[in-house]
């Protein structure tokens, strides 16, 4: 695929969980949970600087010999109501840093450098 993209300039749509080969193939990443984007920006920065709780767990949890234990979403907490998704945030009932306002008001997506934007109350100082 990297072959193709640098000899033909062919655009690829790679949908993965694993970032660990998104960040050797693409340019720019857009995390997904839930059927919303709530993390994206050139491929370089999202990796290096993760914003969203889900994008730090997602690359948490690509295996490093350096590391003895990766990173897991509790399988205890439920999954997003998607029935009810407009209240409050879809990754609220599974994210480590959840507070009050993220079960009441679904955070909108918040531009943070030119081209890297997260959705997250973490990130909302209106809030
Ligand atoms: S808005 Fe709250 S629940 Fe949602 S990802 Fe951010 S901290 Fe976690």
């Amino acid at each position: 695929m990297d072959g193709l993209r640098q000899d033909k300039g062919t655009a690829f749509l790679f949908i993965t969980h694993d970032l660990a080969s998104a960040r050797y193939l693409a340019d720019d990443l857009y995390v997904m949970y839930a059927g919303q984007f709530v993390e994206h920006g050139p491929a370089s920065e999202v990796i290096h600087h993760p914003l969203h709780p889900y994008t730090r767990i997602l690359l948490d949890a690509v295996p490093d010999p350096r590391r003895r234990t990766l990173a897991v979403i509790s399988s205890n907490k439920t999954v997003a109501d998607l029935t009810n998704a407009s209240r409050g945030c879809r990754f609220a009932p599974r994210c480590p840093a959840v507070q009050d306002v993220c079960r009441q008001i679904e955070p909108e997506e918040i531009k943070v450098a030119q081209d890297h934007a997260v959705r997250c109350h973490q990130y909302d100082h209106s809030t």
